[in-house]
């Protein structure tokens, strides 16, 4: 029988997971992870809070020291493009080579959607992904300098926020009616707009983007639906990311908004697991595609334990967090759905609840971990609260948390 082999294309968090994991748990066959980029692993929230503000140094992005990977006996090929797989075959194309392998992990993450054509080609104007991107960008972090922000949600606000810091004047412009509509009610997102109107920061919503004027092939002018004309000497745009399924797809796995997968992390093809960005996965019977470190972390996991043979259900409560200013949001549960919302208040910060016929599905908590944590706990507990329950005035999120079940 030929030596067992499990290849895993991407190395983002997911795939780093995967192969710590699998070999945590006694794998001791061969183990390949394939990257494009020329990094060993590595953390992309701080890629648009401390590395863009260059707080951090690139070593303390890597997710493990750079040898850490053959000390666990995993071979770490960087620079690596795979440009197809074969399901049957058991094989994949890499660098013009063809590999085979025994089992086969997809940890591809996703893309930043198509720049908007008025953009491409133009120097000035950045996508922040990759650290690549991002020290792209901390170059155009200058003082003085005019930054328009394209795309309301987490890597146009934060950098937004560290922008404006570092002392140049920002726009932000939403096509949406509102900031991280996407992802959060209106309660949060005006607590967020206006931390960053304190701030300095102009957020325009509900506006597109018509027009772009460029000067010597760099972007100079942009003039929105409603007219309004604006210099800038440099544009983020951050509006949402894509799957990157392609593989699977040439391959003749079923995809639809991310690799399919079911509650183990298998694809429709035998021998073929996805987790992360990259994966759709039914959360409560619905296909869900979830953009997070937590996701990434535990899909995975979930993952390398049905590759061992460890069947076990992957039934997240997720969780989310940004830092923008001195201002942390941390969200927990998915609001998918949600019919009230309910504000609370404490002396640290603010929360906001959400309910689905009467029950707590999620909370965003803005500078309140404690509310937070209890939260999270009261979720993952299957705890259930009523919304009349938690609009009391004495509601106590934690001593809620503690008191045995009925
Ligand atoms: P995002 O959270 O999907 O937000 C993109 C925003 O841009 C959406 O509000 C979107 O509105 C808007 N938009 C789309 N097209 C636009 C256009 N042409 N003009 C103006 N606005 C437009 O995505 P992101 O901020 O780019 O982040 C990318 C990924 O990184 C996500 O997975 C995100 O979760 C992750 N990330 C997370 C964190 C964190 O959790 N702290 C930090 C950074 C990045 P529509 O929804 O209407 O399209």
């Amino acid at each position: 029988m030929e030596q067992e082999h499990i290849a895993i294309v991407g190395a983002g968090q997911a795939a780093a997971s995967l192969a710590m994991h699998l070999r945590h748990s006694g794998y001791s066959g061969a183990l390949t992870l394939y990257g494009d980029e020329p990094h060993p692993p590595y953390q992309r929230p701080p890629l648009s809070k401390a590395y863009l503000k260059r707080e951090w140094t690139v070593d303390r992005l890597y997710l493990r020291p750079a040898d850490f990977w053959s000390g666990l006996g995993v071979a770490l090929v960087t620079d690596a493009r795979v440009t197809a797989i074969d399901p049957a075959g058991r094989t994949l194309e890499v660098n013009d080579r063809t590999v085979p392998w025994s089992k086969l992990a997809l940890a591809t993450g996703t893309r930043p959607r198509t720049l908007p054509p008025e953009f491409s080609g133009l120097e000035g104007v950045y996508e922040l992904r990759g650290l690549a991107d991002a020290e792209r960008l901390q170059d155009a972090i200058r003082p003085g300098r005019r930054l328009m922000v394209l795309g309301g949600g987490y890597v146009g606000l934060e950098t937004a926020a560290v922008a404006v810091k570092a002392g140049l004047s920002v726009t932000v412009v939403e096509r949406a009616a509102r900031i991280l509509e996407r992802v959060a009610c209106a309660e949060t997102s005006d607590a967020i707009r206006a931390l960053h109107a304190g701030h300095g920061v102009r957020i325009l919503e509900g506006r597109s983007v018509v027009a772009v004027a460029a000067r010597d092939g760099a972007v100079a002018a942009v003039t929105l639906d409603d007219g309004t004309c604006m210099e800038v000497d440099a544009v983020l745009v951050g509006i949402g990311v894509l799957p990157r399924d392609e593989l699977a797809r040439a391959a003749g796995i079923a995809c639809d908004n991310g690799i399919a997968v079911d509650v183990h992390g298998r694809t429709s093809a035998p021998g073929i697991w996805a987790a992360g960005d990259c994966a759709a996965f039914p959360l409560a019977g619905i296909p869900t595609r979830l953009e997070s470190v937590q996701n990434a972390v535990d899909q995975a996991e979930c993952a390398a334990d049905d590759m061992l043979g460890r069947l076990r259900a992957y039934a997240p409560v997720p969780w989310f967090w940004s830092d923008q200013y001195d201002m942390k949001l941390q969200i927990v549960g998915l609001n998918r759905g949600y019919d009230a919302v309910l504000r609370r208040r404490t002396e640290r910060g603010e929360s906001l609840w959400y309910f689905r016929e009467g029950r707590m599905i999620a909370v965003d908590a803005l500078n309140d971990a404690r509310t937070y944590m209890a939260a999270k706990k009261l979720l993952e507990g299957g705890i259930a609260v009523a919304l009349e329950e938690a609009a009391q005035e004495g509601f106590d999120p934690v001593a809620r948390m503690r008191r045995p079940a009925a």
